[in-house]
């Protein structure tokens, strides 16, 4: 399973946005999909599919507001679903 080196935006609402992907960290295994050892014609492919947690993230940028899946569910569409 690959890692992630990120860059992101943390919001208000605690969560973390991944806007640039810095650099990938390869697991070098043949049995996951994201690794340059996993062949390009893997047959009947059920390799891993995941990529791990990100190793790194560097905040760039930091905003006192809600994240759009928040917003949606605190202000937007979602908080206005009564009933
Ligand atoms: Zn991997
Ligand atoms: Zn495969
Ligand atoms: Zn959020």
């Amino acid at each position: 399973m690959c890692n992630l080196e990120t860059e992101g935006t943390k919001y208000g609402c605690g969560h973390y946005q991944v806007t640039r992907k810095v650099r990938k960290i390869d697991c070098n295994s043949r049995y996951c999909t994201h690794s340059i050892r996993h062949s390009p014609d893997c047959g009947d492919c059920h390799c891993e599919r995941y990529l791990g947690p990100d190793v790194k993230e560097t905040i760039t940028f930091t905003t006192p507001q809600y994240c759009p899946s928040c917003q949606y569910w605190f202000k937007g569409p979602g908080s206005q679903r009564v009933r």
